[in-house]
């Protein structure tokens, strides 16, 4: 028995059937004796459909509308919830954000949680009441509805469980929980029992799209329990938390890849102070977001720089590059779109020497050559040629064992 948040993705809610097995699922929880506040997602698809609607009118509407007009999507799912949970004789109660009330700041249509008013929801669960809430969306301090950003249900899922001290927040989506790498690139992928916060962090920044990162942040920030599991399929998903000597005796974690990068390089640029601002000051005034970044020892007084961009800021950034060129008395610029980043990614590196070589040693076996490498605390990134993706993950998924079930300490 305990007191937990429960999330449901938009999938989950996403027809009046799967609404019934939500509610199934809720009511065999609250008939076990536990404490249940629940958040849910829009019907999938009513975010999109309610955005469409609007730019029917208007290509930029005023984002305070904007904020009017997408919170509906949740209040339909809450209010349908606690009427599947009425008919299976569960009692319940709906919210929207601002009744609960979930306060914000004011930046519409991505506005942060400044505090959350717990009164009415420990009322219910005294009560015996379950409690569902409307994802995604709070109010500001004149009253006006704001909402959190797309996905921002997660983030109110883990916001409630750490006002409300909850054993855990549970968010049921349509994967069962989080896994090695994807399996639909290494088919022996396999879901990991625990992952730290900082390794889910590492991931979701890298590309794993299983959870906003904001809700990562917030859970390792206040030190939420937080589970990934999948709303269809009956297991224990994965438990995101802090580092204890339980966890898993895994060097690596999980191996991420990003195939949206692009790399430049301009060659021959002189080896002075402020040279290194002169090539990334034009990219930053442009907004562009720089990624890895490499400069050569100097030989002959010249040195070559390398970065990798966003690759929809490819042509822009080698464009920037090119009217600089000259005046930096640097040789030329080249760049190659060809290419991808892949990551491997574990708390172990921290205590263990000789990760970074098994790594380029599985890759060099495979006869792949990398062409950048950048390194955290617990993080090693190569980046490749675009052509070897599939193999470099599966080569560093069996060099690391990942496939392999983990030793229990
Ligand atoms: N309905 C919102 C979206 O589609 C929020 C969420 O689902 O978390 O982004
Ligand atoms: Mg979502």
């Amino acid at each position: 028995m305990g007191l937990f948040v429960y999330k449901f993705g938009g999938t989950s809610v996403g027809s009046v059937e799967r609404i019934k097995a939500v509610a199934e699922k809720v009511k065999q929880a609250h008939d076990q004796g536990d404490q249940l506040v629940i958040v849910v997602s829009a019907m999938s698809g009513e975010t999109n459909r309610l955005i469409a609607l609007a730019n029917e009118i208007q290509k930029y509407p005023n984002s305070r509308e904007m904020d009017v007009l997408l919170s509906t999507g949740e209040q339909v799912t809450t209010s349908l919830l606690s009427m599947a949970l009425h008919e299976l004789g569960c009692p319940a109660c709906s919210y929207t954000g601002g009744q609960v009330k979930i306060l914000t700041d004011s930046s519409h249509t991505k506005a942060r949680i400044i505090n959350i008013d717990d009164k009415r929801m420990r009322e219910d669960l005294t009560a015996g009441r379950v409690v569902v809430v409307a994802g995604f969306q709070g109010v500001d301090d004149k009253g006006n509805i704001t909402t959190l950003g797309r996905g921002g249900s997660d983030t109110t899922a883990v916001a409630l469980a750490a006002a409300l001290k909850a054993d855990e927040c549970c968010i049921f989506t349509d994967v069962d929980g989080v896994y090695t790498t994807d399996p639909r690139v290494e088919p022996n992928a396999r879901r990991l029992e625990k992952i730290t916060f900082e390794e889910m962090l590492e991931m979701a920044s890298l590309g794993s799209k299983v959870l906003q990162i904001r809700s990562v942040e917030f859970a390792g920030k206040y030190n939420v329990p937080l589970r990934v599991l999948s709303s269809f399929t009956e297991g224990k998903g994965t438990l995101i938390t802090y580092e204890d000597d339980q966890m898993e005796q895994a060097l690596i974690s999980g191996i991420a890849f990003n195939r949206d990068e692009a790399k430049l390089t301009i060659t021959g640029v002189p080896d002075l102070p402020g040279v290194a601002y002169k090539i990334l000051g034009p990219i930053a005034d442009a907004n562009i977001e720089v990624d890895m970044i490499i400069q050569n020892i100097a030989g002959d007084e010249t040195t070559d720089f390398t970065f990798t961009v966003h690759r929809n800021d490819y042509e822009k950034a080698k464009e920037l590059l090119d009217s600089i060129c000259a005046e930096l008395g640097a040789k030329a610029v080249t760049g190659d779109v060809k290419i991808v980043k892949i990551s491997i990614v574990g708390v172990g590196m921290r205590s263990h020497a000789g990760i970074a070589s098994t790594m380029f040693k599985a890759l060099a076996d495979e006869g792949i050559n990398i062409r950048m490498i950048s390194t955290s605390e617990i993080k090693i990134s190569v980046v490749v040629d675009e052509k070897y993706l599939e193999l470099a993950v599966r080569a560093l998924h069996s060099a690391f064992e990942l496939d392999r079930e983990p030793i229990e300490s």
